[in-house]
């Protein structure tokens, strides 16, 4: 796209009158003819308000002819023996006729905003309030953390064994026949093979019967089709915007290039589409009681409990088609003094283990400080 270029001329201050808005052609101020120099700000030149969105000045640009040959002709020099500005173009001063030498010094210019943005500095975090939310978060978690350590330091106390107990049951199931029901195409005819000692039975499937229609699933089944839409916003472009540059030259005038880019905008839209409606349908089946066999408890368990030390199974008579299911429980209390008598108890995994408990023997413990016990150890507390 093609760009328009403008030439804007700044305008500066004497400082020696004080005249104000001096415009950049002119090296002298018109009112007290003193030269316009490096010094007091004088070639620091001002150039008016700036649009924000396009970046475009609001100044009127410069055509005539004095105008653009003085903003083509270069950076300004400072004469060394005069301290006048002179046009980049001249090697004489034209206030004293002093030349240019190595040492003069040419006009330098802050860019403009626009040209060179300064570098974007994130606010510095604040520290000292960071720093105080920071010791407002761990000055609990850090007590958390001392009441943990304190609790969970132990202490060696010893104890005494005070009772021993067991408990072993013994239920008695049988292989019977029992009655369920099953989906039809599930279920064939089969023999059952019953136990021998208790192991290797097969149930078997028979006397299938009372077959009823009932609902098994249900599935889903096209019925039609549906329009659905969703609110959607997308970017378009929505006409053309001017943006702006703008670079001071050295010598009191700026040139501004200016374009014009497209311009986006978000539209909102409704995207639809047309999609399979489904409806949910039951699926019926034929469900069927038939007969089969399952282990199943007989009577209530036979139980046998002591506080001595010759833990044993309860009789239980055992029929052909039977097995046996056991199990066994153990308790060891301790009594121990930390502070007051207290008693912790053990459940000790087999009989071998139950076995290595004697009542009336010591026993150390770990104690924490907040009275859990972390070991149990057969002997004395080492102190
Ligand atoms: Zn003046
Ligand atoms: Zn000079």
């Amino acid at each position: 796209m093609a760009k328009r270029t403008r030439i804007i001329e700044g305008s500066w201050n004497c400082t020696s009158c004080d005249t104000r808005n001096i415009p950049a052609r002119h090296r002298t101020c018109p009112h007290c003819n003193n030269p316009r120099e490096e010094t007091g700000q004088e070639s620091e030149f001002e150039f008016g308000e700036v649009d924000a969105t396009s970046g475009k000045a609001l100044r009127e640009g410069v055509n005539d002819e004095k105008a653009l040959s003085a903003a083509t002709a270069g950076a300004d020099w400072f004469c060394d023996y005069c301290g006048a500005s002179n046009r980049g173009d001249t090697p004489v001063c034209r206030n004293c006729r002093a030349e240019r030498s190595a040492t003069s010094r040419a006009l330098s210019e802050e860019p403009d905003a626009d040209e060179a943005p300064p570098p974007k500095v994130p606010p510095a975090p604040q520290r000292s309030s960071r720093k105080w939310l920071f010791l407002a978060l761990m000055l609990p978690c850090f007590g958390g953390c001392l009441f943990f350590l304190w609790g969970s330091r132990t202490h060696g106390v010893t104890g005494t064994v005070v009772a021993t107990e067991w408990t072993r049951t013994v239920q008695r199931e049988s292989f019977q026949r029992v009655s369920k029901t099953g989906w039809r195409d599930e279920l064939s005819t089969t023999s059952p093979r019953m136990p021998v000692n208790g192991a290797g039975e097969v149930a078997g499937v028979e006397n299938i019967r009372d077959c009823t229609r009932r609902q098994r699933s249900t599935r889903r089944v096209a019925d039609g089709t549906e329009r659905v839409c969703e609110d959607k916003t997308r970017r378009v472009q929505c006409g053309s915007e001017e943006k702006c540059t703008r670079k001071k030259m050295g010598n009191g005038f700026m040139k501004e290039e200016c374009e014009d880019v497209p311009k986006y905008c978000d539209e909102s839209y409704e995207d639809c589409r047309t999609q399979t409606r489904y409806r949910t349908e039951p699926v019926y089946d034929l469900s069927c009681t038939y007969d089969t066999q399952a282990w199943t408890e007989v009577g209530p368990p036979a139980l046998a409990s002591g506080k001595d030390s010759a833990p044993r199974w309860p009789e239980v008579r055992l029929g052909s088609t039977d097995r046996l299911r056991r199990e066994e429980k153990y308790l060891v209390r301790i009594e121990y003094k930390d502070g007051k008598l207290k008693q912790h108890e053990l459940e000790p995994k087999d009989e071998a283990e139950f076995l290595s408990w004697r009542k009336g023997q010591s026993v150390s413990l770990q104690v924490s400080n907040l009275g859990g016990v972390s070991n149990v150890a057969q002997g004395e507390a080492v102190r």
